[in-house]
């Protein structure tokens, strides 16, 4: 089954060590029977095939126009910052779908083509190696525990999570984290990857450097991101500080537009943060973890299931990492009809509103002296 194989996969990295889930529970191997069988019926694979085709094309057509004529065709403030705009959240649906799916083996059963579209991150800025380990790994498995999940650790400036230091400032962090998700992109792109590179580490857990083919992507998609965010308008004629303030205000709106999504899935009132015990030991089995851990939001907004590649859908995704997310609204009625019957609880924010609300209660909350 494709979430347990995720789920021990990687058990004898140094990234997952220390850390251990119980066995896993009736209700995984009757939810894992029961989504197997979904797939076994209609005949489909778990990829996400042509529409994955169709759908990665057109987030690209649409990252190439918003460029060519960001660079080429916008003749003042009126039209330069809704392409900005478009461009931005453009380049944050390359991330949503085609290189989550691609970095996560869910989007061909071809281990080339599934390289080949995680690399699209390398292109738009970040490391597809980095972010293996970082998201795939120990964000996926560890999610929302303090000290393993990269995800919710942003510290000193935000506390994102019940056992972290409070700082006085986190009084505040409610109205200044949407400023620092602006810088997110701009940082990960020049700082962070380099710092996990040269560090051999992800925050406190090792990873292994990058070498040979894998080296040499992050060293191209660093060149060709530059080239395309800095060196190509510079020399399309614009000036040097009009490049970097456009690159700023982009920086923003993609990193607002990734953050936002990311932790309205995880970083709300209603999730859980559970810690290891003894021995490293968590107190739940991989699925119910991720369910406690958890939620889905706007589950019916066509538009948004769209464009956010099924992160409405988060609680399947973080159940079964390596299915398309092309297929995650069929999974969910699977997945809330084997809870119920299991009493175990498939959180949902009905609205993508409902769920940014409570990211921010859960800032407010967490910064708030005792
Ligand atoms: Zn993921």
């Amino acid at each position: 089954m494709q979430a347990e194989t995720h789920a021990t996969a990687h058990a004898s990295s140094d990234a997952r060590a220390q850390i251990r889930f119980r066995e896993h529970s009736p209700f995984w191997n009757e939810l894992t029977r029961r989504v197997d069988a979904h797939f076994a019926g209609s005949g489909r694979a778990q990829t996400g095939g042509v529409r994955m085709v169709v759908k990665t094309l057109a987030i690209f057509a649409w990252l190439g126009a918003s460029y060519f004529a960001l660079v080429w065709y916008a003749s003042g403030w009126e039209t330069a910052v809704p392409l900005a705009i478009s461009l931005s959240l453009a380049v944050a649906g390359v991330g949503f779908n085609v290189q989550h799916d691609g970095g996560h083996d869910a989007y061909a059963k071809s281990k080339f083509w599934n390289r080949v579209t995680a690399a699209s991150l390398d292109l738009v800025g970040g490391s597809s190696y980095v972010w293996r380990w970082k998201h795939s790994i120990m964000h996926h498995t560890f999610t929302n525990v303090d000290g393993h999940d990269e995800d919710i650790d942003s510290a000193p400036f935000l506390r994102l999570a019940p056992g972290q230091r409070r700082r006085s400032f986190h009084r505040f962090q409610h109205w200044y984290a949407w400023l620092l998700f602006g810088f997110l992109p701009g940082k990960w792109a020049y700082w962070d990857d380099f710092s996990a590179v040269i560090r051999g580490k992800v925050g406190k857990r090792p990873i292994p450097r990058p070498r040979g083919r894998d080296l040499a992507v992050l060293i191209a998609g660093k060149l060709a991101y530059t080239g395309w965010v800095f060196v190509v308008p510079v020399a399309a004629g614009h000036s040097v500080g009009l490049v970097l303030g456009m690159y700023a205000f982009c920086s923003l709106v993609t990193g607002v537009t990734l953050a936002v999504v990311f932790q309205s899935a995880h970083c709300v009132v209603e999730a859980e943060f559970p810690a290891a015990g003894e021995g490293g030991r968590l107190e739940r089995g991989f699925g119910e973890h991720q369910l406690a851990t958890t939620m889905d939001f706007a589950p019916n907004n066509p538009f948004l299931t769209w464009y956010l590649g099924g992160l409405t859908h988060q609680v399947e995704h973080h159940l079964f990492p390596r299915i398309s997310h092309v297929h995650y609204p069929d999974l969910a009625p699977i997945v809330k009809r084997t809870c119920d019957e299991y009493g175990i609880e498939h959180r949902t924010h009905p609205s993508f509103r409902a769920a940014i609300a409570s990211h921010v209660r859960h800032l407010r909350r967490l910064g708030a002296p005792a």
